[in-house]
C-alpha cells in the first residue's frame, strides 16, 4: 500500500515524499483512513512506529477544508506529556504541512515566558500543541477560543497519566466542543487508559499494532553487570570509546547524577552535556539543537529525554541507571535505531537489579544478553554472563538457574554481597508491566 491509497490531500503526499517516506507504516495504514472518516480511535503504538504521522497527516488533511466556524482558535489540539515530545509533534506538523494551506502551528509549553505565549494565542492558529499544565493556565485566563476545534489528540496518554495530568486533561476537555473527534495514542492500553478512553472518547475504534517484540528487533540490547560506581564509570568510558558510536544518550536516575556524569565526561574531553527537568526551556532547547546538529556527541539525561528525541545519528543508548518502570526502558532505547536504523542499547545493572531486569525482559519479550569486557569483569559473579558471545537467547532465570530458593540460599551463603531480590507487590508488578 502506498500513501496515495490513503486518500490524503496531494499536497500532503508531496511533503511526505519529500520527507523520504515510501510506504505508510502499519499504524499509519490502519489509523489514517479511520481518522479521515472522522471517528474516534484509541491506538496502542509506541514511539518509533510512525505514530506522529499517523495522527498528524489526517489532521492536516482536515485543515485543507476551510472551517465553517468564524473563529481564530485552534482546529486541532494535541496534548503531549513533555515539552520535548511537543516540539517533535510541532516539527512534524510543520514538515508534513509544508505545502498545505491553513496550517499555522503553535506550541504552548511549560517553562516558556507567558508574554510570548499570550502573543501567539492572540493570533489565528490551526494546530495547537501543548503540555496540559500550561494550557490549562491559559484557558482559565480566557485566552483560547475552542469554538472551531475539530480534533483533540492525546499523544502518549499513558505517560500523561503517569505524570498526574489526568485532572488537567479532563478540565481541558470540558472546554472543548462535544462534537469533536478524539484520538488517543498510548504505548500501552492498560485499565487506567481504558477508563479515560471510556470517559473522553465516543465509541472509539481500537487499533493495536506494534508489538514490543518487533519494534525492538533492530536494537541490540546488551547488559553489563557492575560492582560499584567506579566500575560503572569505567564501563561507561569503555562504551563511549566504541568507534562505531556517533552519538549517544546516557540515562541516569537523577538530575544530579546527569549533571555529575556530564561534567565528568566533559572534563575527560568528551563533548557531553546534561538534559533534565531542572533546566529552563532555553537551556534544554540549546542542548537539543546541539545534539541535532551533531555538535554534541553525548547527552546525559533523565527520563525527560526518554521520549520525543528523534535523531538518526544516535547509535547508542546507555542506561547508566536502569529506569524505574519497564515501559521507560522501551522509550529510552527507542531513542536509538530511529526510522529503521540499527542501534545499540547498553544497560548497567548490579546483581540487586535482577528482579527489575526480569520485569523489563517480560515487558519487552526480549532477554538481554549479558556481556563481559576483558579487564572490566565484575568481581561479583552472580549475574548472567555470556562473555560477549550470545550463548542463548533465553535468560538464565527462564532456565531455572536463578529460580529456586535453594539456589538463592546457596548463593547467599557463598557470597555475602548477594542480595535477595525484593518482593514484588501487585501494584509494582502492574506499573512495570508484569503479567502483560
Ligand atoms: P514516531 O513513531 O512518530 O516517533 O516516528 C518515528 C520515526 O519514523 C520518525 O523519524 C519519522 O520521521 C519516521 N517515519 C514516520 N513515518 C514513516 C514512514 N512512513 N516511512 C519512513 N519513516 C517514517
Amino acid at each position: 500500500m502506498s500513501f496515495e491509497n490513503l486518500n490524503l490531500h496531494p499536497l500532503i503526499i508531496k511533503a511526505i515524499h519529500e520527507a523520504g517516506y515510501v510506504e505508510p507504516t502499519p499504524i499509519q495504514k490502519q489509523a489514517i483512513p479511520e481518522l479521515i472518516s472522522g471517528i474516534d480511535i484509541i491506538a496502542s503504538a509506541q514511539t518509533g512506529t510512525g505514530k506522529t504521522a499517523a495522527f498528524m497527516l489526517p489532521a492536516l488533511h482536515q485543515l485543507t477544508t476551510p472551517s465553517t466556524t468564524n473563529s481564530r482558535g485552534p482546529r486541532i489540539l494535541v496534548l503531549t506529556p513533555t515539552r520535548e515530545l511537543a516540539d517533535q509533534v510541532s516539527n512534524a506538523a510543520k514538515k508534513y504541512g509544508k505545502y498545505t494551506p491553513r496550517t499555522k502551528v503553535i506550541s504552548i509549553l511549560g517553562g516558556m515566558p507567558y508574554p510570548l505565549q499570550n502573543k501567539l494565542l492572540s493570533q489565528p492558529v490551526d494546530i495547537l500543541v501543548a503540555t496540559p499544565g500550561r494550557l490549562i493556565d491559559h484557558i482559565r485566563r480566557g485566552r483560547i477560543d475552542f469554538s472551531r476545534l475539530q480534533t483533540l489528540i492525546l499523544d502518549e496518554a499513558d505517560r500523561m497519566l503517569d505524570m498526574g495530568f489526568l485532572m488537567d486533561i479532563k478540565q481541558i476537555v470540558s472546554f472543548l466542543p462535544q462534537s469533536r473527534q478524539t484520538v488517543l495514542f498510548s504505548a500501552t492500553l492498560d485499565p487506567a487508559i481504558e477508563k479515560v478512553a471510556a470517559q473522553l472518547l465516543n465509541t472509539p475504534k481500537r487499533i493495536q499494532i506494534a508489538t514490543r517484540q518487533t519494534r525492538l528487533d533492530h536494537i541490540e540490547q546488551r547488559l553489563h553487570y557492575v560492582d560499584d560506581l567506579t566500575h560503572k564509570n569505567r564501563l561507561l568510558d569503555h562504551v563511549l570509546r566504541d568507534t562505531g558510536l556517533k552519538q549517544a544518550i546516557v540515562f541516569t536516575a537523577t538530575k544530579r547524577n546527569a549533571d555529575i556524569i556530564a561534567d565528568n565526561l566533559y572534563a575527560c574531553g568528551h563533548t557531553a552535556a546534561a538534559l533534565h527537568g531542572d533546566m529552563n526551556q532555553r537551556e534544554r532547547n540549546r542542548t537539543l539543537t546541539k545534539l541535532r546538529k551533531g555538535d554534541l556527541r553525548i547527552l546525559v539525561a533523565t527520563d525527560v529525554a526518554a521520549r520525543g528525541i528523534d535523531i538518526s545519528d544516535i547509535t547508542h543508548v546507555i542506561n547508566f541507571d536502569l529506569p524505574k518502570f519497564a515501559e521507560d526502558y522501551v522509550h529510552r532505547i527507542g531513542r536509538t535505531g530511529r526510522a529503521g536504523a540499527a542501534g545499540i542499547a547498553v544497560s548497567f545493572a548490579s546483581s540487586k537489579d535482577n528482579i527489575h531486569l526480569k520485569r523489563i525482559e517480560r515487558y519487552t519479550g526480549h532477554s538481554i544478553a549479558s556481556h563481559i569486557i576483558p579487564g572490566l569483569e565484575p568481581r561479583n559473579k552472580t549475574g548472567r554472563h555470556n562473555d560477549g558471545i550470545k550463548k542463548s537467547n533465553a535468560p538464565a532465570y527462564r532456565k531455572g538457574k536463578h529460580s529456586t530458593s535453594a539456589t538463592l540460599n546457596k548463593r547467599q551463603n557463598a557470597n555475602p554481597h548477594f542480595m535477595r531480590a525484593p518482593k514484588v507487590t501487585r501494584s509494582t508488578a502492574n506499573r512495570s508491566g508484569l503479567g502483560k
